[in-house]
Parts: C-alpha cells; structure tokens; sequence
C-alpha cells in the first residue's frame, strides 16, 4: 500500500507518514492541491488522506478533481468539522470515508485497510490471471512476471478466449468459431498456426508452460504441476 497525505500542516502530515511507516505502509506528503496533484499524476497510489481545510484549492475541491481523474481511488477526508452536514459535502465530493480530528490513528489505520480491500477487490476483477500471465481487461496489457508481451489483434483475441476458459478443453472447432467469428471446415490448421504463434510470446521462455495439446481435442490452458 502507498498513501499520499495531503495536508498543509507540516507537523501533522510528518506524523502521520511516520505512523504509516511504523506499519510498514508506505506514504508520500503533499502540503497542497498542487503538489498532491503533481504526485498523483505521477505516481499510483493505493490510497489518499485529504485534509479539508487547505489553502488556495479546499480538500472538497481536491477530491472532485481527484474523482474525475482517479474514479477508483479510495479518499478519506480528515476534518475538524464534525457535523453531518460537512459529512455530507464530503460524501458528495467522492470521498469515500470520512474521519473527524482529534481520531484515534489506529482507526484510520483501519479505515485505510477497509477501504484498499474494497480497491484491490473492484481493480483486480479486470485481470485475468493464470499462473504468472496476466491479462488486463481494460488496457489488454499482457504480461508474463515482470515481462511485458506484445501480442497481435488476434493472438489477443485467442489468449482472451483461452483465459476466460482456463481449465476447460477447447476444440479446434469452438476456438475458430469463438475467436474467429467464423465455422470453419475442420480441415483448416488456422487455429494450430496461432496457436503455435500464442506459444512463442507466451510460453516458449517461460515455465511452466500454459498452453497445452490434447490429442485429438484441441487445447487447454492452464497451471499444471511440473
Ligand atoms: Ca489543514
């Protein structure tokens, strides 16, 4: 986890870094909109603690613009005001939680855990994932560890298919009408060929291997025990 702090008072925000730190969390300090927005655009981090009152731009301002550019990163606001009305106009600039000062660190500690669970549960539902390989639904960003692939249109198409049918056989027959649109007559090796291209980027300098033949059937992909 990497939370950026955002809050004009040096002293609080110090704090506040080192007690995250203690926890092994890793924080960033920003001691106004601007520079908050500086290191968002930057950096990914997996929460924000806005502070309310700052100066020029206000933390409600703040979390609009933040909501626009990062709808899914988690904001908890930390203010003085406590009635429900200034609840409200926080809830109603996105923020997702809300703390009102003097709190308990631990409590905010906690509310940061709740609220990256909640993060980590709505961003990883577009990854596809077998082993090491990784697909991203959104960006159709491929990687295999650390290494990323590149792959053409349809070898993306076929390596779709395969993920969201992990450990299930697939015919020759029903990958060329999936991937392809198409019934072919099974006398094409269409399938074969990609496959065979698929293999090359992702399991030729990798193991384990992913992509397997089953005789007479077609494919399979999955982790198998080596
Ligand atoms: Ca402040």
């Amino acid at each position: 986890m990497k939370i950026l702090i955002v809050e004009d008072e040096l002293k609080v925000a110090t704090f506040l870094k080192s007690g995250l730190e203690d926890y092994g969390l890793a924080a960033a300090v920003a001691l106004d909109a601007t520079s908050a927005q500086r290191l968002l655009a930057a950096t990914e981090y997996t929460a924000v603690v806005l502070d309310v009152n700052l100066p020029e731009m206000s933390g409600l301002e703040l979390c609009r613009v933040i909501r626009q550019r990062f709808p899914k990163l988690p904001v908890l606001m930390l203010t003085a005001m406590s009635s429900t009305d200034d609840k409200l106009l926080g809830f109603d600039a996105g923020a997702d939680d809300y703390l009102v000062k003097p709190y308990e660190f631990n409590e905010l500690l906690a509310r940061l855990r709740a609220l990256h669970r909640r993060y980590a549960v709505t961003t990883e539902e577009n990854v596809l994932k077998v082993a090491d390989l990784e697909l991203n639904g959104q960006s159709k960003l491929v990687k295999r560890g650390d290494k990323r692939i590149d792959l053409t249109m349809r070898e993306l198409a076929l390596l779709e298919y395969f993920m969201h049918n992990q450990g299930r056989a697939l015919s020759r027959l029903e990958i060329v009408d999936k991937v392809w649109d198409l019934s072919f007559d099974t006398g094409t090796n269409v399938v074969d060929v990609y496959v065979n291209y698929l293999r090359k980027k992702i399991d030729k300098d990798f193991t384990p291997k992913l992509i397997h033949t089953l005789n007479g059937i077609g494919y399979i992909l999955e982790e198998r025990e080596a």
